[in-house]
């Protein structure tokens, strides 16, 4: 092996796959066997993000960034000037070995410029994932890129060997897509989500009749959108994401702000900040609806057509439904706890339980670790201490913002701006 050509293709390729961050590896169940190589259960698999919240705990590469389309908005395009390089299949499966035996990696995640044809991609991504699991009996983490446009038969098969597939939608409407990236059809990328769904679906039922069914994409599938080339709305974007949801039985929508990598004028300039703090918000707002019980018009509608970057999605909410409020800790129901700031998931559960044995005050809330300083504008409990709730939205707002400490508090980006 000539070490030096594959440290520079290595180098090259893993740089090129950085700006993908749909790379979660929770979900999958895949336990070793004898033989075999690695284990991605349980925790077998542990997360690892660099502090800008991309993901480092897998070899993250791509097998090639020649690519024959010129989507705007990537590194990779056909008409950016850049070193190209081309993992052969061989290469990818002997460095994914050889890093998990030397425990820097848990397992692999491959992407790939589209060379060729989107079939011809695929087939080599393929190749990867079969060499790993059939000649290596390896049984780590593999998240395979579908490629838009590639064929069905292809896509049942990449489900056989990966544990995560993820076609990435990139640009969250058909008009932006249509902006950035004219070759590319909306169609391509639903077609492969609609056929891992259905085979998911279909997989897990044979499952249930037959026991030597093979698994078939455990972790599921997920997506990424980019936020901030285009001047997509929040809601737009998230009206996309709960689209995907519901239709294709996301596990996962990511959302990743746009690196300013192009003088195209198309897009945000270079040296314009990255948008992580919409990244933030966009990400709060996808756990309320998915883990809060929020529907996405609740939060986003015509009225509210961007989130409100100084406080989190579910202050923001609160504030505008104040003849909601205040609640009775100790009567309303869970569903109804999840919906008052600074009372979470967690907590909403230990209220439920602590209140069967008292009547729950300020004190008791505390000690549960309720976060008082913003719930007590918008709850009431067993204590006759009265809380300053007449007071406007705007100045509430202030007022929380006054005693709270967001990290992103001082990171607002220009970028915001644009749109
Ligand atoms: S097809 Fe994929 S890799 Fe190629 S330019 Fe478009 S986004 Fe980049």
């Amino acid at each position: 092996m000539d070490f030096d050509r594959i440290k520079e293709k290595l180098n090259i390729l893993a740089d090129a796959a950085k700006y993908d961050v749909s790379c979660s590896s929770s979900g999958s169940k895949r336990t070793n066997t004898k033989k075999g190589l690695g284990d991605s259960s349980g925790m077998g698999i542990c997360h690892s993000y660099t502090q800008d919240g991309r993901c480092v705990s897998l070899l993250k590469i791509l097998l090639t960034n020649h690519c024959i389309f010129d989507c705007a908005y990537c590194v990779t395009r056909k008409s950016n000037d850049i070193k190209r390089a081309a993992f052969k299949v061989q290469e990818v499966v002997d460095l994914t070995i050889s890093f998990y035996r030397r425990n820097y990696i848990e397992g692999l995640f491959l992407s790939s410029g589209i060379f060729k044809s989107p079939d011809h991609t695929m087939e080599r991504l393929i190749s990867v994932a079969k060499k790993l699991r059939l000649e290596e009996n390896f049984n780590g983490y593999i998240h395979l890129k579908s490629i838009p446009g590639a064929s069905d038969e292809l896509m049942r098969e990449a489900g056989l060997y990966a544990d995560r597939l993820s076609v990435n939608i990139e640009i969250p409407t058909k008009s932006g897509l249509k902006l950035l990236a004219p070759d590319k059809k909306h169609e391509d990328f639903m077609k492969p989500m609609e056929k891992v769904k259905n085979e998911i679906i279909q997989y897990k039922a044979e499952s249930k009749l037959i026991k030597s069914t093979p698994k078939y994409a455990p972790a599921g599938q997920s997506t990424q959108m980019i936020v901030g080339a285009t001047g997509e709305s929040d809601r737009d974007i998230m009206y996309s994401s709960a689209f995907f949801y519901k239709n294709y039985n996301m596990k996962r929508v990511y959302y990743s702000g746009y690196v300013p990598i192009s003088t195209d004028p198309r897009l945000p300039a270079i040296g314009t900040q990255v948008p992580m703090l919409r990244e933030n918000r966009l990400y709060q707002t996808d756990w309320l609806m998915r883990f809060y019980g929020f529907d996405i018009r609740e939060l986003l509608n015509d009225q509210n057509m961007h989130l409100d970057m100084e406080i989190d999605p579910k202050l923001s909410w609160a504030l505008r439904n104040r003849h909601l409020f205040p609640m009775d800790v100790n009567r309303i129901e869970k569903q109804q706890l999840l919906r008052v700031p600074g009372i979470g998931l967690k907590s909403a559960n230990k209220i439920v339980q602590a209140r069967k044995f008292r009547k729950l005050n300020w004190e008791h809330l505390q000690k549960i670790g309720i976060s008082t300083n913003r719930a007590k504008y918008f709850i009431t409990c067993d204590s006759r201490e009265k809380e300053l709730r007449d007071l406007s939205s705007e100045h509430l707002k202030q007022l929380i913002l006054k005693t709270s400490h967001s990290k992103f508090r001082t990171d607002l980006s220009p970028q915001l701006s644009l749109f």
